[in-house]
């Protein structure tokens, strides 16, 4: 018997092997998975591989199975990888030491933090809300609540009070889990103060623990606030792992917001364990010896599936970063890379633009020998981006996997497998096997073959399935399973190419439709992007008398262009737009801005965008999970 899941059916290492996994996914699943599945950690085996219905949005995998995942991302690795590093941390100070766990010090770190929790009388099936720094600690905490079966939600620790107490009373969470202060770049935030602020408003939170970090002194509040070091004293290094059911949810987590109120999507323990693991290994190609980095925060789901789970499935060694890619300056992520020798790579378009604004000389003063792969997540990759990743970072060495997948979808959808599936520039490519993707139309009915464009959805079940939103079952089936009956209904548009592989071109209500032809923003954004003036643009439509909907160009100019004219610099915009779409896609307007509302991981948010442009200031709508409020009085004072 194989000891973990490195066995042929779990790893794909050739362009043969990917077509004939993914036949079998489609034409036996329940085969295919019951296979992937077989070599982890069950405590019982499942009686049936999936129960769904689709139409009902109810999606059960491995029913019947008992398990803990922290036994397969933990206990497991201990007869082999006691002594391996499962995480290293590097601190946003360089000058501060970085940290390394072993898995077997990962084991009792986990232990000793569940055990505090069952002192504070955290039982399974509660709900923990986890608001810290990018710390160990963190990471710790989450597998605390999973090894005792409490539900954990992680909420960035930049978000406002308002959205802690949104999300905390959404949950109905008993305990917090926070700490002192946190450090991001050269600001220094008072995380326990937004905590004390939030919870005012939380009636149903019993009990804060808290962990030192920065040695900031805090209010904390008698009967209900506990230090974390205080309570850990004395406890044991180990702790039994809870059984679960294989469908007992594991945590919630709140989607960015960039379409609306943020939803609570859930996700339960063994079709997310498989996925996770099995995705992770696939795409970035894992071996041993890899030293592997995700530069998501695990308040994002990227860092949940790719930073902490997927990677401590598979035994690798995963890289926790505090701090920010420009702090101190616009070389840190490469000089990170070059110092703990990172092979895998995988952040977010909006860091790599950020970073391509910088003097080329920030990247090519560091060696990057080590990297092996590239990865990116969160938006679509315009092709320039793409280009200067490939070149400047990977040296032209390294494929890059654009990875297709959103909140609910659990783990990557849709992606190259790196140096196996074709990988092609602004495309995510093929599915990953288990994924049916098809392109419908408004109506829903499936189009067929390639060179094709439609609204993206899933028809059948995956291991990774949103299970539920949280509390609400109905808004889960109106959002994602009654749109289209019998399909996963992702909210984003796609084409096909010749070759079908998919390209995301935007989110269906971002379409633009200019006299009667549609365009996603992704393709206009791609266009402009390729101008040499422009660093990043959002492009968004608004209403037209002859048109039916103009186009309306935000746009953010590079350093050079900063003495530039400006009706120069348009010009120009619409040149390259005109020569890489046509003229049919040229923008009404275009607005020249210093920054672009994003969520805080990084995504523009266009619906706020929309709203300026129709000129309807007065509702723009939730914007409690915008990074820098600032930037939209600013656009709107600019606006045309
Ligand atoms: P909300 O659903 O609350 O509005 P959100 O959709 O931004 O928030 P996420 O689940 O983090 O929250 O993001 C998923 C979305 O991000 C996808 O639906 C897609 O629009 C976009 N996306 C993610 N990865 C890619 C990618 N590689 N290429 C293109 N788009 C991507
Ligand atoms: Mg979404």
């Amino acid at each position: 018997m194989p000891d973990n899941p490195t066995t042929k059916h779990a790893r794909i290492r050739s362009l043969e092997e990917y077509h004939e996994a993914y036949r079998r996914s489609v034409e036996t699943p329940e085969q295919f998975w019951a296979e992937v599945a077989e070599p982890f950690t069950w405590r019982r085996k499942w009686t049936k591989v999936l129960d769904s219905d689709m139409a009902a949005g109810r999606n059960e995998w491995f029913q019947g199975a008992r398990l803990n995942i922290t036994e397969n991302c933990l206990d497991r690795h201990l007869a082999t990888r006691a002594n391996k590093l499962a995480i290293i941390y590097e601190p946003n100070d360089p000058k501060t030491r970085h940290l390394r766990l072993t898995y077997r010090e990962l084991h009792q770190e986990v232990c000793k933090f569940a055990n505090v929790l069952h002192n504070n009388g955290v039982e399974k099936g509660d709900r923990v809300c986890i608001y810290m720094p990018m710390i160990p600690q963190l990471a710790i905490a989450v597998l605390a609540c999973a090894r005792i079966g409490a539900i954990h939600s992680v909420i960035f620790a930049g978000f406002s009070a308002t959205a802690i107490a949104d999300r905390v009373n959404d949950a109905q969470a008993t305990v917090v889990l926070t700490a002192d202060g946190l450090n991001r770049g050269a600001k220094q935030i008072p995380v326990k103060r937004v905590v004390d602020e939030a919870l005012e408003t939380c009636p149903s939170v019993r009990r804060v623990i808290v962990v030192e970090h920065l040695g900031w002194p805090v209010q904390m509040k008698e009967g209900r606030d506990v230090w974390y070091h205080e309570e850990a004293e004395d406890v044991p290094k180990t702790c039994p792992a809870e059984e679960m059911d294989a469908e007992d949810p594991l945590f919630i987590l709140y989607t960015s917001g960039s379409t609306g109120k943020p939803k609570g999507v859930v996700h339960s323990t063994a079709g997310y364990m498989v996925w996770a693991d099995y995705t992770f290994r696939n795409v970035f190609q894992i071996e041993e010896n890899d030293i592997y980095w995700c530069t998501a925060d695990i308040g994002w789901v990227t860092g949940h599936s790719y930073l902490l789970y997927g990677p401590l499935l598979a035994g690798s060694t995963s890289l926790m970063f505090e701090g920010i890619p420009t702090y101190p300056d616009a070389g840190r992520f490469w000089e990170v890379i070059d110092k703990h020798s990172v092979s895998i790579f995988y952040t977010a378009p909006t860091a790599i633009r950020s970073l391509m604004a910088a003097p080329l000389d920030n990247v090519l003063s560091y060696s990057l020998d080590s990297l092996r792969v590239l990865g990116s997540v969160g938006e679509p990759i315009n092709e320039e981006a793409w280009y200067w990743y490939y070149q400047h970072v990977g040296k032209e060495r390294c494929p890059v996997v654009d990875t297709w997948w959103q909140t609910e979808t659990g783990g990557i959808m849709i992606s190259a497998m790196a140096g196996i599936t074709p990988s092609k520039p602004t495309h995510a490519g093929l599915p990953m096997p288990g994924v049916q993707p098809v392109l419908l139309t408004q109506e829903g009915k499936e189009i067929e073959g390639n060179n094709e464009e439609g609204y993206l959805a899933i028809k059948h079940s995956w291991p990774g399935i949103i299970r539920t939103t949280y509390g609400d079952h109905e808004r889960a089936v109106q959002t994602y399973f009654a749109p289209y009956k019998g399909y996963y209904f992702t909210g984003d548009g796609a084409r096909r190419d010749e070759n079908g592989l998919y390209r995301i071109i935007g989110r269906v209500d971002d379409v633009i439709n200019v006299s009667g032809h549609r365009f996603g923003t992704a393709e206009i954004e791609n266009a402009i992007n390729q101008n040499q003036n422009v660093v990043e643009s959002a492009v968004v439509g608004y209403p037209h008398d002859v048109k039916g909907q103009g186009i309306y160009a935000y746009v953010i100019c590079s350093p050079e262009a900063a003495n530039k004219d400006k009706a120069h610099i348009e010009a120009s915009i619409i040149e390259t737009i005109v020569a890489e779409i046509g003229k049919i896609a040229k923008p009404d307007k275009i607005q020249i801005v210093s920054g672009l509302p994003k969520t805080r991981s990084g995504k523009i948010m266009r619906r706020i965008l929309r709203k300026v442009a129709e000129g309807e200031i007065s509702s723009l709508g939730d914007t409690t999970t915008l990074l820098d409020p600032a930037v939209v009085d600013e656009i709107i004072e600019g606006r045309k």
